[in-house]
């Protein structure tokens, strides 16, 4: 049976579009299991019914016609349950609905099994058989497997609208994928897929034009793999119990099978390209011992796709791709990082989708920073499927329109339009100065980590610099910088600020930034070893950093030196002497330099509960929102299957600022914000509210916060906090900014359109 699932799921995969691969699904399982009908049939929700979309063993005139009732039937009772239903004698089940128009009357034994795809039902894939038949456990898992497969694709065909083009459907009115807004703003134009090295799954489809060359790549990869393979093998092979050296057997007996090279020629002769077919072949051969119940044999799954990750290195390696980018690029990919934003040329880069990720994410923030709508955790979104579509990207409501019909199309250009007019309008605000209706100063400071890429203008616009992220530059290296080249980079910032503050982070790797030369592999890496506390036991890469600020800063004096995840006060005053060490002994050396301002991050509950005792300790605070609300409502800022969970409306999450900020108050400790939240317009009304001294965010937030800052007093800004503070839930929160919002004729900074 495993052969024939093997078979079935790579015709499915090779199918081009969701009704073949239905057809030749139905056909596969009939032989299989030896049953007298298979049929699929998917959830028409608007209709409120289930569609025969496919069978063999029915009157195949009936595919498209038949539609069962929701709440009715076995199918219906499939759906409902979200549960198979295998019984012997459909006729006897209290739940049987007679349909004539498919002859399925005949038919007694039933096995219907769910196809689903996140908690959802999508349809049902049933099994019939003339005689009375109990299916066994291993058919239903045999449906199970297939089931899963489908789900995919058919999640897929339901938002291009190619499944509503099959059940003959309504026209939805959105068609869109889901996830959360990464930078607002709206975006038309045309997907490139970027993916990782190396990465599998997130090869996209390509169409190959030199099959013979494609295969020939094939072979050479599969040669130089297994001549790695040996070479390791000799290598470690004295010090491996015998099991484990049967291991590399294993992976050669694997790699070098007539079936991997075979299927994935195939899939080359029918026009992929050889990444794309390698991916097939190998998901393929993983899933089948995904879904052994033998642990080891299951172990064996991530064997095969780590020869998959071999075999592809190899493949790029002979033959690097060049990635070609149209003037109107929409990045789309699995986990989009920075290095692949950076590597699409300026200008050309108009929008950006990740199936990973959350608005919080370091990549939204690079969005943010470049002004590119931006939206992240678009979890269901088949990223290989997406290359070369025409997309609509809606980051006001985290939406992903692919194949957009002309009605939705025409709409998002009206609305791009009116957001052109909305920039020209906050454009105007250049140069204006921040302040509420009542004269109070608001200095909106900057975020940033790649100094370099910002326009003059956009740097002039900042009263400074609240968060340089000094891992940025840490991260594009392949070894720990050294204390002159870090003096170049911090040299660079102060002196293009100066004498505007200049506040520098001390490194603040872990949780979800790893260095390549540096790794840091936990099971929770954001409770883990992550910012100060790796300073503390790395004192000599503290040291170093804190060198190269002071150093630069020489005949400046614009630097300010912040300390990020801090739980304790301990380690502000360990820290605090190496700074203090550093700076003597640089006045030794007989460099001229002076002590900095020094603050620290307030990011973890901990620090909020102790502000007054560490205001005490430092000369100004910094409130990090994007780990403050992180921890206070322990949700991962990058896991999207918690990310609307993730609020930093929450009244929780506004009670501890407001806390922090009258502590710090308490001590006259001046008190910025740089967390995403400063850039976010639902949120200013609140922080002007609270008294926040300094707002500091990513470049492309500067004139949107502007703009309500100057729109609204500080004693309305108050009042409105005090309501906020008194709610109970994160959505009134928002329901009231919003409504602020529009009343203030601001509503178009916080949707499409103007
Ligand atoms: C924060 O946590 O709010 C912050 C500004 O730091 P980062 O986003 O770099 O973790
Ligand atoms: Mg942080």
């Amino acid at each position: 049976m495993l052969d024939t699932l093997h078979s079935i799921v790579s015709a499915v995969n090779k199918a081009p579009g969701l009704q073949e691969a239905l057809s030749l699904l139905v056909v596969g399982v009939k032989d299989a299991i030896a049953c007298d009908v298979c049929s699929i049939y998917l959830l028409d929700e608007n209709a409120r019914a289930n569609v025969l979309m496919a069978t063999i063993g029915l009157d195949p005139d009936a595919v498209g016609k038949v539609r069962l009732p929701m709440g009715r039937g076995l199918v219906g009772l499939v759906t409902e349950r979200a549960e198979p239903v295998n019984v012997a004698d459909a006729g006897a089940h209290p739940r049987y609905f007679r349909v004539t128009d498919t002859g399925e009357t005949r038919f007694r034994g039933f096995l219907g099994v769910p196809i689903i795809q996140n908690r959802r039902v999508l349809g049902v894939l049933v099994v019939r058989q003339l005689q009375t038949r109990k299916f066994q456990d291993e058919e239903v898992s045999f449906l199970f497997t297939l089931a899963a497969q489908l789900a995919g694709a058919i999640t897929y065909a339901r938002a291009s609208g190619e499944l509503n083009a099959m059940t003959g459907g309504e026209e939805p009115l959105h068609r869109f994928f889901s996830g959360q807004a990464g930078y607002a703003g709206v975006a038309i134009g045309t997907a490139v897929v970027a993916y990782p090295a190396s990465d599998l799954e997130s090869v996209p489809d390509r169409q190959a034009e030199d099959p013979d060359g494609e295969c020939e790549r094939v072979r050479r990869a599969v040669r130089e793999v297994g001549k790695d393979l040996r070479t390791l093998q000799a290598r470690v092979g004295e010090q491996l119990p015998s099991e484990d050296r049967a291991l590399f057997d294993a992976l050669l007996l694997m790699l070098e099978s007539e079936s991997l090279l075979q299927q994935t020629e195939e899939a080359i002769r029918s026009g992929l390209w050889a990444p794309a077919a390698l991916r097939n072949t190998i998901s393929s051969h993983a899933q089948i011992f995904d879904a052994m119940e033998d642990t080891y044999l299951r172990e064996r799954a991530s064997d095969v796709r780590d020869l998959g990750r071999r075999l592809l290195t190899h493949l790029e390696h002979d033959q690097p791709q060049e990635m070609s980018f149209p003037d109107d690029t929409i990045l789309v990919g699995e986990d989009i990082s920075a290095m692949q934003i950076a590597e699409v040329p300026p200008g050309q880069l108009v929008g950006i989708v990740s199936a990973a990720g959350s608005g919080s994410s370091h990549a939204a923030i690079l969005a943010r920073a470049m002004g590119i709508p931006a939206v992240m955790g678009v979890s269901e979104m088949p990223v290989g499927r997406i290359q070369g579509r025409h997309l609509v990207v809606d980051a006001y409501r985290g939406r992903v329109y692919v194949d957009p019909t002309p009605a939705v199309c025409a709409e998002y250009r009206r609305l791009l339009e009116e957001e052109r007019a909305l920039g020209f309008e906050v454009e105007a605000l250049r140069g204006l100065p921040s302040e509420t209706t009542d004269g109070h100063q608001v200095p909106l400071y900057l975020n940033t980590g790649l100094v370099n890429e910002m326009r003059s203008e956009e740097q002039a616009e900042a009263e400074g610099v609240g968060l340089y992220r000094t891992e940025v530059p840490f991260m594009v290296r392949d070894r720990f910088p050294g204390e002159e080249t870090q003096i170049q980079n911090y040299r660079r910032v102060l002196e293009n600020f100066a004498p505007r503050p200049v506040t520098l982070r001390t490194l603040d790797v872990g949780g979800d930034k790893d260095l390549p030369y540096f790794p840091v592999s936990e099971q929770n890496p954001f409770l883990g070893w992550r910012g100060v506390r790796i300073s503390l036991q790395h004192p000599e890469i503290f040291l170093t950093q804190i060198r190269a600020m002071l150093r630069a800063d020489i005949g400046l004096g614009n630097l300010q030196i912040m300390l990020p995840m801090i739980t304790s006060v301990g380690e502000v005053d360990e820290l605090r002497i190496l700074i203090e060490r550093a700076h003597d002994e640089l006045l030794e050396e007989g460099y001229p330099v002076s002590m900095p301002s020094l603050g620290v991050m307030i990011e973890v509950p901990s620090a909020v509960y102790q502000i007054e005792e560490l205001s005490r300790r430092v000369d100004f605070v910094s409130i990090g929102s994007n780990d403050l609300t992180q921890y206070l409502l322990a949700v991962d800022r990058n896991n999207p299957r918690v990310a609307d969970l993730y609020d930093e409306l929450h009244p929780a999450v506004l009670r501890a600022l407001n806390m922090a900020v009258e502590g710090a108050r308490r001590f006259n400790r001046p008190v910025s914000l740089c967390g995403e939240m400063a850039g976010n317009p639902l949120a200013t009304i609140l922080l002007v509210g609270m008294g926040v001294d300094v707002l500091s965010m990513s470049v492309g937030s500067l004139l949107r916060v502007k703009w309500v800052v100057r729109s609204i007093s500080r004693s309305r800004a108050r009042h409105l906090l005090s309501v906020a503070l008194r709610m109970e839930e994160a959505s009134q929160v928002r329901q009231l900014m919003k409504k602020s919002l529009e009343e203030m004729g601001l509503g178009g900074l916080i949707r499409p359109g103007k």
